[in-house]
């Protein structure tokens, strides 16, 4: 699909669509096959051209085509925009007229997709590549209401617990979904460390705090969307998993952390490398082992990194994992 609507900063024409009257708009299944409908369309269209009001009509259940016009009128300004031609201006370009996509339009097809409004699903428990940081256990991962979890078979903690659609489990083995599952979360956390929220793309604040409910964690990170009150609370390290100097280090020792699922290194979901060396101002020191070698990182309060430089693995602390 060539199509990126989502590429370009697209407003409606009109005013903002208050948030209830987005979803009365959407309270009605011939306006979601009409969606959906103009997704498949668009999936197949080879040459990228809006598709016409016939195609769009044969492909919902509806026999009635002035009820269909009225539903797809409903959807227009916001969710659809339409695409005409003026032949003065476009006859030379064989300009087809017809229907595709808004921003909001594609995010509500994408969300059905998702399964955020409609999926139910589990999974497992199965195994998970990684072993415990406290006990050196068994890992195991299980999916249920939306989040996956992977926990120790030992001591019972749990080193990840995050959401993820139920969409991400179709056409997947277990191994690929938690190979999704990953990306997911690194993506999810290296846009908040950037200051975007993953879900709504407002602006995320993020800070390091020694007040932290995590068990077993002496400090943390926590990064809270300003506009839509998202909140994700991490160890440090799995914040880091996108700092350059962090990612060089690694790759020079053959580990791509792009691609390693991020729990089976111990210091993104645990403090087990990580140390407060200092409270006023805050600085948090992480030593991170790899291949007998170390990095040490240290950032302030906004999680700032200060430095990041390999250090003598018999300087650094903590590197028994
Ligand atoms: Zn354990
Ligand atoms: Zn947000």
């Amino acid at each position: 699909m060539s199509r990126s609507v989502d590429d370009r900063v697209d407003r409606a024409d009109g005013a903002d669509l208050a948030p209830a009257e987005a979803f009365a708009l959407l309270g009605n299944e011939t306006r979601i096959e009409i969606l959906q409908a103009l997704h498949e369309a668009t999936v197949e269209c080879v040459d990228d051209t809006p598709i016409q009001f016939s195609e769009l009509y044969d492909r919902v259940d509806l026999d009635d085509s002035a009820h269909f016009n009225y539903h797809l009128k409903q959807l227009l300004d916001h969710f659809v925009r339409k695409v005409e031609c003026e032949p003065a201006v476009d006859a030379a370009e064989d300009c087809v007229e017809g229907y595709e996509f808004r921003t909001p339009g594609w995010k509500v097809v994408r969300s059905v997709f998702a399964g955020t409004f409609t999926g139910r699903s589990e999974l497992g428990p199965f195994d998970a590549p990684g072993d415990c940081y406290e006990c050196g256990g068994a890992l195991e991962a299980r999916y249920a209401n939306e989040l996956l979890t992977v926990a120790c078979t030992d001591c019972g903690r749990t080193p990840v617990n995050y959401p993820f659609p139920p969409g991400g489990l179709a056409d997947r083995t277990p191994a690929e979904f938690l190979d999704a599952f990953h990306h997911h979360v690194r993506h999810h956390y290296c846009l908040a460390a950037d200051g975007v929220c993953p879900e709504c793309m407002g602006r995320m604040e993020t800070s390091v705090t020694t007040e932290t409910a995590m068990p077993g964690q002496e400090v943390a990170v926590e990064h809270v969307c300003g506009r839509c009150d998202n909140r994700l609370t991490s160890a440090v390290g799995v914040n880091l998993l996108d700092t350059a100097p962090v990612l060089t280090f690694f790759a020079e020792r053959g580990v791509d952390l792009t691609t390693d699922p991020f729990w089976t290194h111990p210091w993104t979901v645990s403090d087990v490398h990580t140390t407060v060396v200092a409270e006023d101002p805050l600085r948090v020191r992480l030593d991170l082992p790899c291949d007998g070698d170390a990095i040490r990182v240290t950032v302030d309060g906004t999680l700032q990194v200060l430095a990041a430089e390999p250090v003598d693995p018999a300087d650094a602390s903590d590197l028994s994992a």
